[in-house]
């Protein structure tokens, strides 16, 4: 496979993502990241390694893909959050942007959950795929339009373990 991003640029990313959402919030203020799984696992294991103790987390997982590549533009929840968004500033970690409507939906259900901030950060954008706009704070690397994996990204759950994100060959 083709290498995309190695792993030391991705690093030197993820660590100036870390440092840009911290000079963002005010320093009194805790930072609640909710990471959407399984894609944004590692993504977020580094995010808040580059950040400060003000930093709380939880989960969720949605799917939008089967096996395949291709977008069903369907989306299932398959776990929920364990803990309250009210009055928090809530940062949804998501590994990549394609048509956006996963984060679409993500970002409309956690806001109705009255989050006292709702932010978004995404490790990839592909931008040329987008179907229905939908804002991204964060972007960690802008990227045409192949399908990526590693780094928690799969193809049929392989790949995830990968310390890079490469172009799967098909
Ligand atoms: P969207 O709803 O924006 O089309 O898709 C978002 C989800 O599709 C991502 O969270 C990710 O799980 C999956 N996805 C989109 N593009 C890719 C890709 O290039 N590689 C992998 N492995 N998953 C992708």
């Amino acid at each position: 496979m083709n290498i995309l991003l190695d792993a030391a640029t991705i690093q030197s990313r993820v660590k100036e993502l870390a440092q840009e959402i911290e000079r963002d919030y005010p320093a009194s203020e805790e930072i609640h990241l909710v990471c959407v799984l399984k894609g944004g696992f590692m993504f977020m294991s580094d995010l808040i390694r580059g950040m400060s103790t003000r930093v709380s987390m939880d989960f969720i997982a949605v799917s939008s893909y089967g096996a395949g590549t291709k977008s069903s533009g369907e989306v299932r929840f398959q776990k929920d959050l364990d803990t309250s968004l009210e009055n928090r500033n809530v940062i949804v970690v998501e590994d990549i942007v394609d048509t956006g409507l996963t984060l679409k939906y993500l970002q409309e259900i956690l806001r109705s959950r009255a989050p006292k901030t709702l932010r978004t950060a995404c490790l990839l954008s592909k931008p040329s795929r987008r179907k229905v706009e939908v804002p991204v704070d964060y972007i960690g690397f802008t990227i045409e339009d192949r399908f990526v994996v590693g780094y928690g990204l799969d193809y049929a759950e392989k790949y995830r373990n990968l310390p890079h994100i490469a172009i799967l060959q098909e």
